[in-house]
This record gives C-alpha cells, sequence and structure tokens, in this order.
C-alpha cells in the first residue's frame, strides 16, 4: 500500500468523503478512501438524514390515513402500525444504498481502505502519510493531498450516557416500539424532527429548549409558525427552559428543569432524547501533529476549504463556520476536488447554502432571516404569502404556513427565503436557484 502515492487520501466515508472520493475519480485523480467502518455512508446514511426521513414517511403515510375517509378511501377497516416492519423497511433503505456506495466506489476505481486514519506531520516533498489502523494492523497511505471528512457525533449532557431510555440519533432509531412519551432537549434540527415524527407515531411529545424559541437557527416567524402547529398537533413546549437534572426512573426518565420564569419544573416520560447539537470528530485524528489551526473542535480552513497545513483540507461537519449539514459537505467536497484537480470552481458561500428541517409542516430557508438583514443595514423590504391562498397547498391538505422573502429594497435583491408548509425542502431548491442567479424579487 505504501508503494502507491495517491493524489487524495480521505478520511471519513460519509456524504462529504464519498462525494468528493467520486468527484475526485472523475477529475482522473487517484483516490484513496479510508473509513473506520467497514460500511461507507456515515452518520447520515447509516443514523442521520437517510432512516430519519425513512421513518418520516411512514409517519406522513400514517397520518393521512388516520383520515383516510376524508380522501374517499374506505374498506381499509382501521389501520394499526406494525413498529417491526416500519423497522425494516427503514434498514433495508440503508442497507440498499450502502451496496449502492460499494458499486460507485469499485465503478470509479477508488481504494476503500478499511481502518482508522491518522495524520503524521506536514508533508515530505510533497507527499504527506496517513497511519491507518485497522483493528492493531497498522499501515501508511501516502497522497499528495488529504481531505479530512471525520464528521461529527451527538453531544452528551454532562455526567449522562446515552443507552436504552437516554437517546441519542442513534438509539432513537431502533426503539423495538415508538414510546408513549418522549421528552426531548434541545429544539433543533434533530429535536424537533423526532419530536415531529413519534408525536405522529403518537407519543406524548415534550419539547425542552434553551433558548426562546423553537429553531433558533430559523427566522423568528418560523419559530413562532412552528411552535403553534407543533401545539396544535398536541406537542407541549418549553422554551427558555434550563435543564438541572436528568435520572432514570424504575419505568422511565425524570427531567428537572427551571422554566422560562426561573419556576423548577419535573418532566417524566418513557424516554428523553438528548439534541443539544454535534461535536466534530477531531480529537484523535493527529491534528495536533501538524500545523492545522483549530477552532475549538472545528478546523479552520481558508476559501477553498485547505487548513494552515498546506495540501490538507477538510469538509463536511468539522468546518469551522459552514453549517453541518450533509449537502453542504457534499458540496464542499466537489470544490475542494476541483480545487487540487486545477479545474474551475466557485467557493461554498454560506449564504446560500439551503436548510431544510423534515418536520410536519416542513421548513426550507435559505439566506439571511429578517432580522439579520436589518442587523447587516440593508433596506429591508419583506413580501409573505400564506399557504392558505394556495390551492395546491389545500390540495395535499398543507394550508398552514407561508413563504416569506427577504429582500432589498434597492435593487430588489433577495437576502433570504423562508419557508414552512407543504413540501418546503423541495421548493426551497427554487429560492436557491434564483438567488445563484441574481434573480430579483421582480
Ligand atoms: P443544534 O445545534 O441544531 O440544536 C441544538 C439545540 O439544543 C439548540 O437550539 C440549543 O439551544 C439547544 N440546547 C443546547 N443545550 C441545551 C440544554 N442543556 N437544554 C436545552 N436545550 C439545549 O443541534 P441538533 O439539532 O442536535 O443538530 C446537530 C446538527 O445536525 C445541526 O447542525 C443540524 O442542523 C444538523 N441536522 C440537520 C438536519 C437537517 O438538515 N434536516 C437534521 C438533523 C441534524
Amino acid at each position: 500500500m505504501a508503494d502507491t502515492i495517491y493524489d487524495v487520501a480521505i478520511l471519513g466515508g460519509g456524504p462529504a468523503g464519498y462525494t468528493a472520493a467520486i468527484r475526485g475519480a472523475e477529475y482522473g485523480l487517484k483516490v484513496a478512501l479510508i473509513d473506520a467502518s467497514p460500511k461507507l455512508g456515515g452518520t447520515c446514511l447509516h443514523v442521520g438524514c437517510i432512516p430519519t426521513k425513512t421513518l418520516l414517511f411512514n409517519a406522513e403515510i400514517w397520518d393521512h390515513l388516520k383520515h383516510a375517509d376524508e380522501y374517499g378511501i374506505t374498506g381499509i377497516g382501521t389501520p394499526s402500525l406494525d413498529w417491526a416492519a416500519v423497522l425494516k423497511r427503514k434498514n433495508a433503505i440503508v442497507t440498499r444504498h450502502v451496496k449502492g456506495l460499494e458499486f460507485l466506489m469499485k465503478k470509479h476505481k477508488i481504494a476503500v481502505i478499511a481502518g482508522f486514519g491518522r495524520l503524521t506531520g506536514s508533508a515530505r516533498d510533497g507527499v504527506h502519510t496517513v497511519d491507518v489502523d485497522k483493528s492493531g494492523q497498522k499501515s501508511q497511505v501516502k497522497a499528495k493531498n488529504v481531505i479530512l471528512a471525520t464528521g461529527s457525533q451527538a453531544k452528551m449532557l454532562p455526567g449522562l450516557k446515552a443507552d436504552d431510555r437516554i437517546l441519542t440519533n442513534i438509539e432513537i432509531l431502533d426503539l423495538p416500539e415508538p414510546p408513549k412519551s418522549l421528552a426531548i432537549i434541545g429544539a433543533g434540527a434533530v429535536g424537533v424532527e423526532f419530536g415531529s415524527i413519534f408525536r405522529s407515531f403518537g407519543a406524548e411529545v415534550t419539547i425542552l429548549e434553551f433558548l426562546p424559541r423553537l429553531v433558533p437557527v430559523e427566522d423568528e416567524e418560523i419559530s413562532k409558525e412552528l411552535a403553534r402547529l407543533f401545539r396544535k398537533r398536541g406537542i407541549e413546549i418549553n422554551t427558555g427552559a434550563r435543564v438541572e437534572k436528568v435520572e432514570r426512573t424504575e419505568k422511565g426518565v425524570k427531567i428537572s428543569f427551571n422554566d422560562a420564569n426561573g419556576k423548577p419544573q419535573v418532566k417524566e416520560a418513557e424516554k428523553v432524547l438528548v439534541a443539544v447539537g454535534r461535536a466534530p470528530q477531531t480529537a484523535d485524528i493527529g491534528i495536533k501533529k501538524t500545523r492545522i489551526e483549530m477552532n475549538g473542535a472545528s478546523v479552520k480552513v481558508n476559501e477553498t476549504l485547505e487548513t494552515a497545513e498546506p495540501g490538507i483540507y477538510a469538509v463536511g461537519d468539522i468546518v469551522a463556520g459552514l453549517p453541518q449539514l450533509a449537502h453542504s459537505g457534499s458540496m464542499s467536497g466537489m470544490v475542494v476536488m476541483a480545487k487540487i484537480a486545477g479545474r474551475a470552481f466557485r467557493p461554498v458561500r454560506r449564504s446560500r447554502i439551503p436548510g431544510c428541517t423534515y418536520t410536519e409542516p416542513q421548513i426550507g430557508s435559505v439566506g439571511m432571516t429578517e432580522a439579520q438583514a436589518n442587523e447587516q443595514g440593508y433596506d429591508v423590504k419583506v413580501g409573505t404569502f400564506p399557504f392558505a391562498g394556495n390551492s395546491k397547498a389545500t390540495i395535499v391538505d398543507g394550508h398552514d404556513g407561508f413563504v416569506k422573502i427577504v429582500s432589498d429594497a434597492k435593487y430588489g435583491e433577495i437576502l433570504g427565503v423562508h419557508i414552512i408548509g407543504p413540501q418546503a425542502t423541495e421548493l426551497i431548491a427554487e429560492a436557491v436557484a434564483v438567488m445563484e442567479l441574481e434573480g430579483t424579487v421582480e
């Protein structure tokens, strides 16, 4: 292995890493993809986007079936949920796409190397060396460039460990049955998505969020609308909640927290999901042996995603200043490969990366919120249109929510688009395309 000098060695086979690998191969580069797991796909494919969205699709169908009569569908009796079948379908979808990735790696002649990769320092004569450890069996990979794509893992609250009741995004995907009650700590994408899904499956859901609103990165009006619709669905929301203690009880968990007024409260539930953010996995990959600069656990990069160590790049969840989103990681991987291959590319622009939150209703957003546009001194003009006035929304039974466009009055420049409602995660792509082409509100 050590005799081969690759053009690029990639550490991590999630969406950021495998997309980079394929793009590199398409450019004719010799690529090695190193992953500690024998199955490629990373968090997104195994314990993130894909299994979660599979459950969401089940929840959606289930929600529609609850009022099948309204759609004129009769004769199906009382539908019941076969949870084992739900999980089986989810797992089958993951397996199918893992195989798809294996096929793509072979097709593109990418060398997939199983093992945990670590940097060893700066390049020597323009060649980097990566140590690879496969259960104690050591080898080295040599490459002219290295891309770090090692991803992230769920943060835990201090003193807690995930188990069958205290859950992260991993454990919650394989529950033997939907919980009767679920408390969720954190109302970012993970928290609100699982809250929405398990509410559809009948759980009593309580959300405890430290900040004053749900999905705090979104436009304030989006947060407000989501809270209104979640409450309508029977989800209990506690914003401004400071969690003090999480304990296991005989049958479930007990969460002690101070509410927004500082009053101590207790919430008991069968399970608790801890969804308080994700930590980049950068601790043990040899960064200290290099000149790479860090921002906490995140890697600092320049416009072309190169670190302070020449020839070493970072993409995906570990990058400081970029959102931890699969599509952001994939795009970054493609940009890096274009740069390495000497092809034309445009740097990733934070303001053009859409966010998609797969709740019911969905949220899709891109660019500045109204508050951010005001802070930056634009002459802000806002246009909002409710889905209630859109026949297609009524047809798909989704008349709640709205589309909000934040623009600058001077030229009609679109600064941000925020959608909550039916198919928002698809509709937002249209906004991104218009913004990329510098279309105006006109
Ligand atoms: P997050 O950082 O987006 O949200 C965590 C939330 O937890 C924040 O609102 C924070 O205020 C709150 N919080 C933190 N500590 C708390 C505490 N002690 N008590 C109560 N609340 C607390 O993190 P996440 O939701 O875990 O998601 C992790 C990353 O993965 C994010 O970047 C997210 O965007 C991404 N992700 C994206 C999608 C998607 O695009 N659909 C889905 C899942 C995850």
